[in-house]
């Protein structure tokens, strides 16, 4: 076989991944359909990603790039109360910072990153089918790809590793994806020009501004950049879009409409300018039934995305790509191929940090976790585990806080 292990999807999860297994000495080959770079999203970053980064070797390239993101600042929209969490307060204050990256850049460096560290990355090649027929008596795994000459290619590995993204194609085939309930949201964003941004330290913070009650809450992201732009998206609820589609039909006439009924988010616009048509992507939470199966395992998106409230898909899949690495290279060391059962524990892990995030998440849009945001008397355990989660502290964090949280405050963590 030419290559241990395949990887459909050079976006964070797949590139990330492969450089690991490249360090590790596995040959893998990624087959990515775009040309990098290319607009994505998905721009704020989460300070426990940071190790992740540090062990593939890119850290100090992305830290000299980016700007720096020390916290998340929340902010009621008609009230303009503000609440802010600064990441230096965690529970775990190994890594107290991370990085607001627009994504054609950050995923191109990664994708780069990793043919220096000697995995085969190829652009334009789309992956058709991962074919898994024979991988349960020892066989191997089929991934069959169409190159940019319209040329179809079928490579042997011991391993696929689906990592498309939302496009989810192992998923998809097997017709393993549900909706979330409750979270049939529309995002519609777009990009400015010398916005608003806080200053000093503070310049990097996220600003997320929460508007709305019941069935029409929703939030704005605006996400800085180095270079001046500024990221605003709206999450917008469906019945929110229905009440107003006598005044906003189009989606740049929605994404005005969200931003005029804002106090809060009009501050941050107020004499910017808006330098990219709004664009929207509906209906984006979904859940996939299994992550690991006879010859392939779902690394990132493709195995499931959560509303992005709290920044966490690059953070699942960039933590997931790099721990999926480290055990198929521990696996192949004996010698014989990857099997299901050896990502029992890592699949358990990745949908307990994604069950956390999606719960808190739940608890928002139910509207129990504003007033804890926002609380004047905030108790000082429910900062810190707020903040923690906010730095994206699921996976280790347990016995740290999460445990706690649940017995103490159930409303906006169940276990
Ligand atoms: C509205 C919104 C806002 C978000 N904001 C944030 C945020 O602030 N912070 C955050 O961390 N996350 C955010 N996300 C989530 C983030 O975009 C994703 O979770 C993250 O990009 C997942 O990385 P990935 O590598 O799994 O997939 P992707 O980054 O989507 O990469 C998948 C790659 O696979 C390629 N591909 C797809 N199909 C094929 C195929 N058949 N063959 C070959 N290649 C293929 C694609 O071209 C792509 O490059 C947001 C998402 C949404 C919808």
């Amino acid at each position: 076989m030419a290559f241990d292990v395949v990887i459909a999807g050079g976006g964070p999860g797949g590139s990330i991944c492969a450089a690991q297994l490249a360090k590790r000495g596995v040959s893998a080959l990624v087959l990515e359909k775009a040309h990098h770079p290319r607009f994505h999203l998905g721009e704020s970053l989460l300070p426990q990603s940071m190790p992740v980064l540090k062990d593939i070797g890119i850290f100090d390239d992305i830290h000299t790039r980016f700007i720096v993101k020390r916290g998340a600042n929340f902010h009621e929209s008609g009230t303009l109360k503000q609440a802010r969490y600064d990441f230096a307060e965690a529970f775990d204050r190994s890594t107290t910072f991370a990085f607001e990256v627009p994504r054609d850049e950050f995923d191109d460096i990664l994708f780069r990153h990793a043919k220096t560290c000697g995995a085969d990355m190829r652009e334009g090649w789309k992956v058709d089918r991962i074919d898994c027929s024979d991988a349960e008596n020892g066989g191997p795994v089929r991934v069959v790809a169409t190159d940019e000459k319209d040329a179809s290619h079928t490579f042997e590995c011991r391993l696929a590793i689906d990592a498309t993204g939302r496009d989810a194609i192992t998923a998809h085939e097997k017709r393993a994806t549900e909706k979330v309930p409750e979270l049939d949201k529309t995002a519609v964003f777009s990009m400015w020009q010398d916005a608003w941004r806080d200053t000093g330290d503070r310049e990097g913070d996220i600003q997320i501004i929460v508007f709305g009650t019941g069935d029409e809450t929703g939030w704005f992201w605006s996400i800085p950049f180095k270079d001046g732009r500024t990221s605003v998206g709206a999450v917008l609820a469906s019945t929110w879009i229905k009440r107003r589609k006598k005044s906003a039909t189009t989606i740049p006439e929605l994404y005005a409409l969200a931003i005029s009924e804002s106090p809060a988010m009009q501050r941050i616009v107020r004499g910017a300018t808006q330098i990219m048509p709004a664009r929207a992507m509906a209906d984006f939470s979904y859940r996939v039934r299994d992550l690991a199966g006879p010859g392939w395992i779902a690394v990132g998106d493709a195995g499931g995305f959560i509303d992005p409230l709290f920044s966490t898909g690059a953070h699942l899949a960039m933590y997931g790509g790099f721990h999926a690495a480290n055990k198929i290279a521990d696996v192949l060391a004996t010698g014989r191929n990857p099997r299901p059962e050896d990502f029992t524990e890592w699949s358990a892990l990745m949908r307990k940090g994604a069950e956390l995030f999606l719960g808190s998440v739940q608890a928002f849009y139910r509207g129990s976790l504003t007033p804890y945001l926002f609380a004047d008397d905030q108790h000082p355990f429910l900062r810190r585990a707020i903040t923690s989660m906010l730095a994206g502290d699921v996976f280790t964090g347990h016995d740290r806080w999460v445990r706690e949280m649940q017995t103490r405050f159930p409303a906006i963590l169940s276990s």
